[in-house]
């Protein structure tokens, strides 16, 4: 069996990179980073569970991405650029083929945005897998969730319901949709429009667990509500024809792991919004999410929407 060094000499020496910030990387018993005057260090943590957040005969190269990019959309949802990382991997066995994969497109997207692993530590388990993502922020302009004013414009990147509809794909719903399916196995982390938010949006969140429910995160700490338009939603044609097919015209909406951007803007900064964002919806003083719905208004509620007016 490998040692713990030689399997992270072997197979994670790739995306060791190194960032000025990073004075000491793996080997000791901490690594050290040095945080440049004027700046915060804006820490995240994801953790995935074979059979509870991947399906065991998941593509390796495409879990090594996602696990790193779920972490670097936390970072951009704080406005912050990616900096270092550190990764924890217990594993049932030492497969090697498994490990290069694996480490494979893990170091293709930490090489993307120059992010160094800077340690971590390999235990013998479940296969689970945990890593621990640091980003900069300029001091004090870190996009946060609870600070979304009445009348800021709801904004969001991307297209809601891909990595919905790559769910349902790999369910055994039966459809041609490969942009979708790879939306849900390999979400790119929108990294840089985080950061053109600095300045711009009031509040940020990264979409996880659905819309519905990420946004209500901002609605719930910033004290506030919001009407969506239901009509504005950025939906791709795929999603589209799903909703035809099945009459699921939800699923957009509470949908996770999408891993877009949902943003708020106040009136004044929407000319600042970049381009590959949508305007879906405003935020309201009472309470609550609703959803404009060809001109009518209905509310959701725990057991899905009813009827509003
Ligand atoms: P310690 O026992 O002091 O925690 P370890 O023997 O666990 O140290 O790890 C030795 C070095 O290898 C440390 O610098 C640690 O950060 C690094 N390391 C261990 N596992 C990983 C991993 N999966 N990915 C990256 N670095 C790792
Ligand atoms: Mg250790």
């Amino acid at each position: 069996m490998l040692s713990e060094f030689s399997l992270i000499d072997q197979f994670f020496k790739k995306c060791t990179s190194k960032n000025d910030e990073t004075l000491l990387g793996i080997g000791d018993d901490c690594a050290l980073l040095s945080i440049p005057k004027g700046y915060e260090l804006a820490i995240t943590t994801d953790t995935m569970v074979e059979g509870v957040h991947f399906f065991t005969d998941v593509n390796p190269a495409q879990l090594g991405h996602k696990l790193l990019a779920v972490n670097l959309s936390d970072l951009a949802a704080m406005g912050a650029k990616p900096l270092a990382v550190t990764l924890a991997l217990t594993l049932p066995r030492v497969d090697e083929t498994w490990l290069s994969e694996f480490s494979a497109g893990f170091s293709k997207l930490a090489r993307r945005y120059s992010v160094d692993l800077i340690g971590g530590d390999t235990t013998k388990g479940a296969l689970t897998l945990t890593v621990q993502a640091m980003g900069l922020v300029p001091s004090g302009q870190a996009l946060k969730r609870f600070t979304a004013q009445v009348g800021d414009l709801i904004y969001m990147t991307g297209m809601l319901g891909d990595a919905g509809l790559g769910l349902k794909i790999k369910q055994g719903y039966e459809c041609n949709a490969e942009k979708a399916a790879e939306r849900f196995h390999e979400p790119m982390p929108r990294v840089e429009t985080g950061l053109a938010l600095r300045g711009c949006a009031s509040a940020c969140i990264d979409i996880s667990d659905g819309l519905v429910s990420d946004l209500g995160h901002i609605l719930r700490q910033s004290g506030v509500g919001a009407c969506l338009d239901f009509d504005n939603l950025p939906l791709s044609d795929d999603v589209r024809t799903y909703i035809e097919n099945t009459d699921d015209e939800f699923m957009p909406l509470i949908a996770g792991d999408d891993y877009e951007l949902c943003f708020t803007v106040p009136p004044q900064f929407v000319h600042r919004v970049p381009e590959n964002c949508t305007a879906i919806g405003i935020i309201e003083k009472q309470t609550g999410l609703r959803l404009k719905k060809t001109g009518h208004i209905e509310t959701f509620t725990a057991k899905g929407y009813e009827h509003f007016s």
